[in-house]
């Protein structure tokens, strides 16, 4: 007799819990993501303890409807994609349809959801090793999720949290990360105590960055934009008056995504080459958008990295970008940027 089984589902779905779901940041991203994609202009997110204990948030989104519903809660389900080729289509912040079924194996989910026009909301709610349930609910349009119980079924992943405080820290970069990409959206973010974030719709991403930065001026900021067809780079270059020591302050977005690459951090630093100091960082912000089919998003779950098709085309650019962005606090640029 042979040897070899297929894991039940619920195996499965746990095993990749562990790419998707690394902590309470990590469901933050991924239902916030949820939230962007169902087009919701205006998304709350409350967590107690760090989220160890709950992580609610809350959209004005498109909803689901009832007879979607649990097939959202399966693996690989999406309304996102429906081929491999819609991957180099498709700017969805979700593809994977991965997320709601690992979160779903490792917490408790509490949710409650309303479509648009009609249809009937539903309530859901679901513990790990349990049936399901879900039964009709009426609200205001849109999707709210609780999770609780966090990896109470996965004590080593539970071993690993680190204190509320610290967990909360990740929360709130999460947070940041992604309203900076999206400054027409209204973001807030709360405690059972407090109010931490509270970042309302701007029309500009220089808006939303003093907002996120209340600690930089507008003037300390200054924005390049370089258009190319299917290629664009709207750069924004801090003050080299407010370099630093780390890399705190560098960040890369593709397509409205948090991303990470070592040649933008080495654009960045060439980029300074003789106009800033050796061992410091400037603060940079790039945001690019590229068509889609010049990009593979699909290389880590949390398509945290890219690999781009033509890298050096791209970050020549992003370094153009920030050189410029350095001159225009110097002068020798007039017209650049708005310092
Ligand atoms: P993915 O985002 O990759 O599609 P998820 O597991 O995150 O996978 O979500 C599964 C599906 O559930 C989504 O494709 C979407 O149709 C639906 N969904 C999840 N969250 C929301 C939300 N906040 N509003 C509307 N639909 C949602
Ligand atoms: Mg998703």
């Amino acid at each position: 007799m042979g040897i070899i089984r297929e894991l039940p589902i619920s195996v499965v779905n746990k095993i990749a819990a562990g790419e998707v779901v690394e902590r309470p940041a990590s469901i933050v991203k991924e239902l916030l993501e949820n939230s962007l994609d169902a087009g919701a202009t205006k998304v709350s997110i409350i967590v107690s303890e760090g989220g160890i204990r709950e992580i609610s948030i809350s959209d004005n989104g498109s909803g689901i409807l009832p007879e979607d519903l649990p097939k959202a809660f399966i693996r690989h389900a999406t309304s996102k994609i429906r081929s491999y080729e819609d991957l180099f289509q498709t700017v969805s912040m979700g593809f994977r349809g991965e997320a709601l079924a690992a979160i779903a194996s490792v917490s408790s989910l509490d949710l409650t959801t309303k479509p648009e026009g009609d249809s009937a909301g539903s309530h859901y709610e679901s513990v790990p090793g349990s049936d399901p349930v879900m039964r009709d609910w009426d609200g205001p349009r849109g999707t709210t999720i609780r999770i609780s119980n966090l990896f109470k079924n996965v004590p080593v992943r539970q071993k690993f949290l680190k204190s509320p405080s610290t967990e909360f820290s990740h929360i709130q970069s999460t947070v940041l990360q992604i309203a900076l990409a999206h400054p027409e959206v209204t973001f807030s973010l709360a405690t059972p105590e407090r109010q931490v974030l509270s970042l309302p719709a701007r029309n500009s991403l220089a808006g939303r960055l003093v907002d996120v930065y209340p600690e930089f001026d507008r003037n300390e900021l200054s924005e390049i934009l370089i258009e190319g067809g299917e290629l664009s780079v709207n750069a924004f270059v801090l003050t080299p008056s407010r370099i630093r020591k780390d890399r705190q302050n560098q960040h890369l977005f593709l397509n409205r995504r948090w991303v990470r690459h070592p040649a933008f951090y080495q654009a960045v630093t060439s980029a300074g080459h003789g106009l800033i100091q050796r061992d410091v960082h400037l603060g940079v912000w790039i945001f690019l958008a590229l068509d889609p089919k010049k990009v593979d998003v699909n290389v880590h779950p949390t398509k945290k990295e890219v690999r781009f098709q033509e890298p050096d085309r791209i970050f020549a650019l992003v370094r153009r970008a920030v050189t410029e962005g350095i001159e225009a606090f110097s002068g020798a640029s007039p017209g650049r940027g708005t310092p």
